[in-house]
């Protein structure tokens, strides 16, 4: 009690000595910066090399390349295994859906964690092991702040882990970004200021027109792309975004350019309001933007959609990191990854003279119940769930699981574009691509993956989800004052679990319990 005493003391004599500004400023202090593009191929960044100019996409130098060693490429598995420097195997995440108690549910449904508005549970309850933010509060005793803001809820909260500050995601309900309560009751005041500023009806009148000039469009992208019309923006520029604020409206701002606008914004707001950076400590800013995947999922990734949505990210996150620049000087470093790429839609590869397959999950679900059928007789129901390469069967008394899990796989596998269709009680002889997709309470009953250039899907034109390098080569940007990349891994290819040792390092802690890997970078005054 004492010493907490004489510690406030001291404290009200520094606050009357100097101005809170300049105390700040005169502690320093680090910034580190995560980036993470949803959905960018390490081929996006080739593809308009020339557009992005001499300081790279973002302002971030040069890509280097990354390869998720894991058979299915996703959003929440993935974010995770960049936060926690492990794969699925380990952390635990191995979909965006995943099976807790027999059943398939979100990955981001956490019981313990309401939203701010009490209307569903959002949490990163499902990570079995630390992130970079979670080893953060660890070692600094809660001194070091880390914010996320994503779109995305499985974006934001398997970046952050259960230690982060705030993680803040996009509510489909108001058209506001909201988090969970267990991060914070309600949103802290400079959020609130933020959103008022700036309410969603300021989009209401958007429409999305190309920026730049026609030449670079029909030089690079697709004339006309086969597009899912799921935002009702049509399949010629300009799309009409905006309409009266609904869900409508908060659905459609996600798959078009305002959705990188809503998190960047946020980001700078947090490193002012919670001073990120500027108090003497070494803080951490996670972000995640997903307009790339929205809009490649509906019109593929050769779409002039697609490509001026990249070329606006490159502007939007040029224009964040260079103020950011101005703000810390030498003293914020940025790392750039994703969490997956996207394979071109069947329209594309077939143009190129390939052979382009579009893969119904309705297909698969059929040749697994007929051969479930024929085995175990006629049951209502088989199927559970099909979707990201997992199938869940539902359990019968009359029906031995294992043996109902090795049927519907060979059944899959039996279909000409699948790869590997195989149950869990076989998974342990499998390649270690599949092992790290897979969690023995968590993955289901079957896993499967198909061939290259394959798109399995419902009602998207374009998804990702495989090993190969279409889904999962990434690219790494990194922009690290008194850093390099490590000489032996020139012209290399990184593993993505060496990210969260990275960040580690960038912020002079330990890595998290289960990032075994390497660091990247060195510190350039290391020989
Ligand atoms: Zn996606």
């Amino acid at each position: 009690m004492m010493q907490i005493a004489v510690r406030r003391v001291y404290l009200g004599v520094l606050l009357a000595v100097a101005p809170l500004g300049s105390a700040a400023r005169a502690q320093g202090g680090k910034l580190v910066v995560l980036v993470v593009v949803d959905q960018l191929r390490y081929q996006d960044l080739l593809w308009a090399r020339e557009q992005f100019g001499p300081g790279g996409f973002g302002g971030l130098g040069q890509p280097v390349q990354a390869r998720y060693r894991t058979a299915l490429t996703h959003t929440a598995p993935d974010h995770a295994t960049l936060s926690t420097g492990t794969y699925p195997d380990v952390h635990g995440v191995v979909g965006n859906s995943l099976v807790a108690d027999g059943k398939p549910i979100e990955a981001i449904e956490d019981p313990n964690c309401e939203n701010w508005r009490g209307t569903r549970h959002q949490g990163p309850g499902k990570l079995l092991v630390p992130t970079v933010a979670d080893e953060l509060k660890l070692a600094t005793l809660g001194r070091a702040r880390s914010l996320a803001v994503a779109f995305k809820d499985r974006g934001a909260l398997f970046l952050a882990g259960p230690g982060a500050d705030l993680a803040l995601f996009w509510d489909y309900d108001t058209g506001e970004l909201t988090s969970s309560r267990c991060y914070a009751s309600g949103p802290p005041g400079w959020l609130a200021e933020l959103q008022r500023k700036h309410p969603v009806s300021e989009w209401k009148d958007y429409v999305w027109t190309l920026s730049r000039p026609e030449a670079i469009y029909a030089r690079l992208a697709e004339r006309e792309s086969a597009f899912a019309d799921s935002y009702g923006f049509g399949g010629q520029f300009p799309h009409r975004v905006g309409r009266e604020p609904g869900k409508s409206l908060f659905t459609a701002l996600r798959a078009s350019p305002p959705s990188t606008t809503i998190v960047l914004r946020a980001a700078e707001a947090g490193v002012s309001g919670m001073r990120l950076g500027d108090r003497g400590e070494t803080d951490l800013l996670m972000i995640s933007i997903s307009g790339l995947d929205y809009i490649g999922h509906a019109y593929g990734t050769a779409s002039r959609e697609r490509l001026d949505m990249l070329l606006r990210m490159h502007d939007g996150l040029s224009e964040f990191v260079s103020r950011l620049r101005a703000r810390l000087k030498g003293r914020v470093s940025f790392v750039l990854s994703a969490d997956h790429g996207a394979t071109p839609s069947a329209q594309t590869v077939t143009a190129a003279r390939l052979f382009g397959v579009e893969l119904q999950f309705s297909t698969l679900e059929s040749a697994a119940v007929d051969a479930l059928d024929k085995q175990f007789g006629r049951h209502d129901k088989w199927v559970d769930l099909i979707d990201d390469g997992v199938l869940v069967l539902r359990r019968f008394p009359d029906v031995d699981p294992v043996r109902a899990a090795q049927t519907a796989a060979s059944a899959i596998a039996m279909v000409p574009v699948i790869w590997r269709a195989v149950a869990a009680a076989d998974m342990p002889s499998q390649d270690l691509v599949l092992r790290h997709s897979f969690h023995p309470s968590r993955s289901g009953d079957v896993m499967f993956v198909q061939v290259p250039l394959v798109t399995v899907t419902g009602p998207d034109i374009a998804s990702h989800g495989s090993p190969w390098n279409e889904d999962a080569l990434v690219p790494v940007l990194f922009a690290t004052p008194g850093f390099r990349l490590r000489p032996a891994l020139q012209g290399g290819i990184l593993d993505p679990i060496q990210v969260a040792p990275t960040l580690s390092l960038l912020l002079g802690i330990a890595p998290p319990s289960a990032a075994f890997a390497e660091p990247f970078l060195v510190a350039e005054s290391a020989r």
